[in-house]
């Protein structure tokens, strides 16, 4: 597949990265001075405007400190080092909550001389809430249910109030909030325009499928919003994506004024997690849809499945899809025509936590993929217990801890994929995608290929059915 109109996307360069490296990410200066007191200022402000602290009290009650959890996360398996043990992790932050929030804490302390928040404890929370992918598998693991995840997100928010966040996501969110392009990769409105009619020109070229890209219809059902890094790194997921829509008649477009599904506040802080979701509430109201359509990302989704109600009117808020859920109603209903066994080679598929984790998406791609595919292998574990790709929480754009996430993250998922022995690895997250290819590239598995989900069925589709004759192969012809 050829290339898409090159965008520069908003790396960090050399002269950026000469900043604080204490670290294995780096992070922009920010005031060091009296960090603990900042931080125990900025926990009991979230803790004053959130419901953080039931979650807090109750975790600091039932927490049976046995490890189970630690079974069920891909980081420890790797690693076996006990700052990798979840409920480790967790305590770090339940201590200092309850040495200064709870009653007892406050009392024992003073009594007993007990903990103090150092700046060496700051430094210790800092590099572990880095290590855990937010994954949430080692919930299942837990007999009480302690969502370790929820507590990585707290504290690397806490963190974040405080100056202590990896650059690469502090970068991707401001161009997002406050930037021009008003998107993580930094893609003009001109740029979006002339990649999708590249596409489109490929569609008909290679697949006589007159597809278009539709931009600001006003009262279409759905507004898209991939991860806007398809745009640059995609085009077959986006060319599967339009093709599904053109032939089945979905009534869809992307937004100028907002196209990014991207929302890394996800991973660091709730106050941009709100104001990302509100932008895509926003550019449905604008182009009075009545959906927002998230493409091929587990954290897209999630995020905007999740937190749109939450922060956009609740019940009024815009219902959220994904877009396997749409092919996979397509397929149910009849519109959308596929050929059995179209894929050859052997396929499996590997799990979004973000859309797993909870359940949300697991049957609707197996069976579109069982539906095309010749050779459809799961994963083991595969749907909810799914592992890991090791890139999850953000971590995945950092690309100084490449060795850490590809080794000591991605090792277990290596060997998942592995084990398999599949040629395609379908990943339809635009993360999953980044990480596992470099998991494959750094663990030696070279003849695999990670793919979208609509970059397979784009292969697959019956275009006889719809009255497209495909056209006839080049090479063939030559
Ligand atoms: S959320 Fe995932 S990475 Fe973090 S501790 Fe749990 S299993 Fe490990
Ligand atoms: S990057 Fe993919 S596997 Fe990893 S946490 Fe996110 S969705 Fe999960």
């Amino acid at each position: 597949m050829r290339e898409t109109t090159p965008v520069k996307s908003p790396r960090l360069n050399e002269q950026d990265q000469v900043m604080t490296t204490k670290y294995p990410y780096y992070v922009e200066p920010y005031n060091e001075t009296e960090r603990p007191r900042r931080f125990l200022e900025a926990f009991s402000a979230i803790l004053q405007h959130s419901n953080y602290g039931f979650v807090l009290d109750t975790y600091s009650k039932i927490t049976t400190k046995c490890a189970r959890c630690a079974c069920n996360c891909q980081v420890f398996m790797e690693s076996g080092e006990l700052r990798d043990v979840p409920c480790h992790r967790t305590e770090l932050l339940l201590r200092v909550y309850r040495r200064y929030f709870t009653l007892g804490g406050m009392v024992s302390s003073r009594l007993f001389n007990g903990f103090t928040l150092t700046d060496r404890y700051i430094d210790e929370m800092a590099e572990n809430f880095y290590r855990c992918t937010a994954c949430r598998r080692c919930k299942f693991g837990c007999p009480m249910g302690v969502d370790h995840g929820l507590m990585t997100h707290l504290a690397r928010w806490i963190l974040a109030e405080i100056g202590i966040v990896p650059k690469a996501l502090v970068v991707a969110v401001r161009e997002q909030l406050q930037g021009k392009t008003g998107n993580t990769s930094a893609i003009p409105v001109v740029a979006l325009k002339d990649t999708c009619e590249f596409l489109e020109e490929e569609l008909l070229e290679n697949y006589n499928i007159p597809a278009k890209f539709p931009m600001d219809v006003e009262g279409a059902e759905m507004v898209f919003f991939p991860a806007v890094s398809d745009y640059l790194l995609e085009p077959d997921t986006l060319m599967g994506n339009a093709a599904v829509m053109h032939l089945t008649n979905g009534s869809w477009t992307i937004g100028t004024g907002y196209y990014d599904g991207i929302n890394y506040g996800l991973f660091y802080s709730d106050t941009h997690l709100c104001n990302i979701v509100r932008k895509e509430a926003a550019e449905v109201k604008r182009l009075k849809a009545k959906k927002v359509l998230i493409g091929e990302c587990g954290h897209a989704s999630r995020s905007a499945k999740a937190f749109i109600p939450t922060f956009c009117g609740g019940k009024k808020a815009p219902p959220v899809i994904n877009i396997m859920e749409y092919s996979h109603k397509a397929l149910l209903d009849g519109r959308l025509k596929v050929k059995s066994g179209a894929i050859l080679d052997r396929v499996t598929y590997h799990d979004p936590c973000n859309i797993a984790r909870s359940k949300w998406i697991i049957n609707q791609p197996r069976e579109l993929l069982e539906a095309i595919c010749k050779d459809y292998v799961d994963m083991v574990p595969g749907g909810q217990m799914n592992i890991c790709c090791g890139g999850g929480g953000g971590t995945v754009s950092i690309d100084e801890i490449r060795k850490f996430r590809t080794g000591t993250g991605g090792h277990v998922k290596a060997e998942q994929i592995k084990a398999t022995g599949a040629k395609y690895v379908v990943a339809p997250c635009a993360n999953c995608k980044k990480q596992l290819r470099e998991v494959c590239e750094d663990n030696g598995l070279h003849d695999v290929e990670i793919v979208g989900l609509h970059d397979l069925l784009l292969k697959a589709l019956d275009l006889e059915y719809y009255g497209i004759t495909a056209p006839e192969k080049k090479e063939e012809e030559e």
